[in-house]
């Protein structure tokens, strides 16, 4: 008889990701439980790992097992919800153990916290204890556990510090947290783009774990000190050294700004009288929090009907229920005006998480949250994870977003763990948005006759102060070329802006980020090539000069006359913000302009320097891609301009016409937020798409309607699940019989065929990242659990296989990206 612990190795590989059983030795009983972190020996060798106790039991016969050897933290680190939560996500998206909690744990927890000693006042007691207490003392007062163990060599040591905890004369505290004061700070941030940096670890460029472990905080934050770096990744400061040297990383001084927000108090607000439609959402979701069961409604809000106004009435509820909440939004939206909002109604209830966040401060917030003393959680993605209990209500902003799926392992949607944490704490899931994904509107609906079924949809369908919707033009630009204006921008186009420059008020131009791909399109008529088995736009490879398909791998010849109307005006197109810079310099000389896109915002200057420039000195233009699209306020914007609204729709991807519709609908809505009325002109080669055509009248459910009966026709999610298998490696034929053969594994499941369709493989969109060959094989399946389970099989047999080492294997189910 004894007792074991169920643990999980920290950064295992695939094949040691299973719970192992230990010895909890007597002396550690009383401290062990689950949600702890412990060292255990491991393997043949016994190397001592970092593991998390999942479950302690007691079982009859241990004696062949390993004994724990020492317990890492005081209090857990992961809640049995969250642990819970853990196995889940290693199921849904065929993760790890360590994947999965990596994602949950603030990225400074990985390593030993500092338990802090600090001496009180001093009083008469025994005599071991005044020899602690004199230790203390040459310490001056406060030091770690640690430094005083070296001090008085006492293995009772705990067991002093409690007797002399109780008699209030020393106090301990647990802490990671950095210095403050210094003036500047040295930080370090990724010298190359995300993508770069994740190119180079998946294609093994970069192996050494500590170095991976380094790129990956950065990653995840747009700068970190380096004195956090070391601290936090417990590496070397040689290990960073290395990677400024490789131009991975580099350097800049950066004078501590610490959170404005903290200096300057912000005023309590209080609550706003609702608008009755938003009294009657508040009223139906409120009732359902006292209901105390999991469930979900879509709240269809236009823009400007005042969401965020409900979101905080609704959370009020939640706390005055002594219940807890989450509000996620996307990155780009948690602007110091957001943040306000948010502290403004709930005070130090509230912590934001921002990627601005040094590692101490998150770590900080992160330990607030899970002791109870943060009850309001605003933040990006990652903040699904925060450790709450006692959830009331989530909240998904703009829910359509893409921003919501982590695109690195593991590749979770947050939308999807914010579900499984309500339905675990019978919380309301609150997704809204003013253009909602078609999944989430077509699985909502009104109740009928009382009852619901799957997500309830509620609207608000008018703005809650009286601003008018702008008012939106559809420029023809074949009709430009027609008439003999080959420019980049329209003759009404020129015309606004003219008008805007003159008159001192502000520009938006917009424009689509192209990807790593061009399409081909006839300037003359509008004809694009679509792929005749997908209908997605083809897309045009530049070695090989051919068109391909980006599902089916389908290849036509690149056509040299358009096939409709003959004109040689056919070629592949697409102009970056650098071109329209450009050219806006040369077409109206002496107006300022500022650009925001990928380039210019990845460390120079943030997003948010760029937008309080052109907010503050009223900058005549802004030029940008998607970044611009939501979110922010700008009250001396009255003129937005569409440059190639059709250039959305030719992404080679499914759901293009969503995007098309969601973004004209976001821009547009950037005109005419204060009290001058906006204008919208949109450029296009394309008049006569729905998506356009439905953005362009505001109009959400006529857009819905057709979209949906597309993907119904053409058996597109939310009527299947779209998976894709990834291999990849230096060797082309290998990594393509590595595909045929998982293609054949595939086959061969039994009741696979049936509930599956399989395309490729065939190469994927990105062929070649780096000098790794790309293959893809795509799935298509109704079943969501059947998907999951035939997954997870063939990519346990992959891992087993030997020889298999050579080939990366990665699988995305319902990916936002088809690359
Ligand atoms: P959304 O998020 O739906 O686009 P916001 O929450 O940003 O809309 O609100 C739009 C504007 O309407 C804001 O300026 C907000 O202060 C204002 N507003 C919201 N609710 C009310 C209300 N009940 N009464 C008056 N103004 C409101
Ligand atoms: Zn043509
Ligand atoms: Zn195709």
């Amino acid at each position: 008889m004894g007792t074991v612990a169920s643990v999980v190795v920290s950064n295992s590989a695939r094949n040691y990701d299973k719970q192992y059983d230990y010895i909890v030795p007597e002396a550690l009983k009383e401290e062990i439980k689950p949600g702890i972190r412990v060292i255990v020996p491991f393997g043949k060798g016994n190397r001592l790992l970092e593991a998390y106790v999942f479950k302690v039991s007691d079982i009859q016969d241990c004696k062949a097992l390993k004994e724990i050897c020492q317990i890492i933290d005081a209090s857990p680190v992961l809640s049995v919800n969250m642990l819970k939560l853990a196995a889940w996500m290693k199921y849904r998206y065929i993760c790890t153990y360590s994947d999965a909690i990596k994602a949950m744990l603030p990225p400074g927890i990985g390593v030993k916290s500092l338990c802090m000693v600090r001496l009180e006042k001093t009083g008469e007691v025994r005599a071991v204890l005044k020899n602690i207490l004199e230790s203390l003392k040459t310490l001056n007062g406060e030091c770690t556990f640690d430094e005083l163990k070296a001090l008085v060599n006492s293995r009772s040591l705990k067991k002093y510090l409690q007797e002399l905890k109780d008699l209030g004369l020393v106090s301990t505290y647990e802490t990671y947290s950095s210095k403050v004061g210094e003036k500047t700070m040295r930080v370090a941030y990724l010298a190359m783009s995300r993508d770069e940096v994740l190119e180079e670890i998946e294609s093994s460029r970069i192996k050494k774990i500590q170095q991976i472990r380094i790129l990956e905080m950065l990653i995840d934050n747009e700068y970190i000190s380096v004195a956090d770096i070391i601290r936090f990744s417990g590496v070397s400061r040689g290990v960073v050294e290395t990677l400024k040297k490789h131009g991975y990383i580099d350097y800049k001084d950066i004078a501590i700004k610490r959170d404005p927000l903290k200096d300057k108090p912000v005023l309590p607000t209080s609550p706003m009288k609702p608008t009755s439609q938003q009294a009657a959402v508040i009223k139906h979701i409120s009732c359902e929090i006292d209901k105390g069961a999991f469930s979900e409604v879509l709240l269809h809000g236009v823009t400007g009907s005042g969401k965020t106004e409900v979101y905080l009435q609704l959370i009020r509820h939640c706390l005055d229920m002594n219940r807890t909440a989450i509000a996620l939004v996307p990155e780009i939206s948690l602007t110091p005006q957001m943040v306000e909002r948010f502290k403004g109604r709930f005070g130090n209830a509230v912590a934001v998480l921002h990627s601005r966040l040094s590692l101490g401060e998150r770590y900080d917030q992160w330990r607030l949250i899970r002791d109870g003393k943060i009850k309001v959680v605003v933040g990006a993605r990652s903040a699904v994870f925060a450790p709450l209990d006692n959830i009331g209500i989530i909240v998904i902003d703009e829910e359509h977003e893409n921003t919501y799926k982590s695109e690195t392992t593991p590749k979770y949607n947050a939308k999807e763990v914010a579900r499984e944490r309500c339905r675990d704490s019978g919380a309301i899931l609150l997704y809204a948005s003013a253009t909602p994904s078609v999944e989430s509107f077509y699985n909502s609906s009104p109740a009928e006759h009382g009852i619901q079924k799957g997500i309830r949809l509620l609207e608000m369908r008018d703005r809650a102060n009286s601003m008018v919707m702008p008012e939106v033009e559809l420029v023809d630009m074949r009709r430009e070329l027609e008439e003999g204006n080959r420019t980049l921008f329209s003759r009404r186009l020129t015309e606004e802006i003219t008008k805007n420059l003159d008159s001192k008020q502000q520009t938006i131009l917009f424009l689509n980020k192209r990807g790593h791909s061009s399409f081909v399109l006839c300037r003359s008529c509008g004809y694009t090539v679509m792929c005749v088995n997908c209908n997605v736009s083809m897309t045009y490879h530049l070695h090989d000069d051919r068109l391909i398909c980006h599902y089916c791998g389908y290849t036509v010849k690149n056509p040299v006359k358009c096939p409709r109307c003959q004109s040689n005006y056919i070629k592949h197109f697409g102009t970056g913000t650098q071109k329209v810079e450009e050219e806006i310099k040369k077409a109206f000389s002496n107006c300022s302009v500022l650009r925001m896109d990928m380039d210019t915002t990845t460390y120079k200057n943030s997003h948010e320097d760029i937008l309080k420039a052109f907010r503050e000195q009223n900058t005549g233009i802004m030029i940008g891609t998607q970044m611009i699209a939501k979110g922010h306020d700008f009250p001396n914007v009255t003129l937005v301009g569409v440059l190639a609204a059709d250039s959305l729709l030719n992404t080679g991807d499914y759901r293009s016409s969503e995007r098309t519709f969601q973004l004209i609908t976001q821009v547009a809505g950037r005109a005419g937020r204060g009290l001058l009325p906006g204008r919208v002109i949109i450029q296009t080669y394309n008049t006569e798409d729905f998506s356009i055509l439905s953005a362009c009248s505001h109009d959400y459910h006529s857009f819905y309607k057709q979209e949906i009966s597309v993907r119904e026709k053409l058996n597109y999610p939310p009527f299947t699940n779209i998976a894709t298998i990834i291999l990849s490696g230096i060797n082309d034929r290998m990594v393509f019989n590595a595909a045929k053969e998982t293609k054949n594994a595939l086959e061969a499941m039994p009741g696979a065929k049936d509930v599956m369709e399989l395309l490729g493989p065939s190469r994927a969109p990105l062929q070649r990242i780096k000098t790794k060959y790309r293959w893809r094989i795509l799935i298509k399946c109704g079943n969501i659990d059947r998907l999951i389970n035939i997954l997870s099989q063939l990519s346990d047999n992959f891992y087993k296989k030997k020889g298999n080492n050579t080939v990366g294997f990665g699988i995305d189910i319902n990916p936002l990206n088809m690359l």
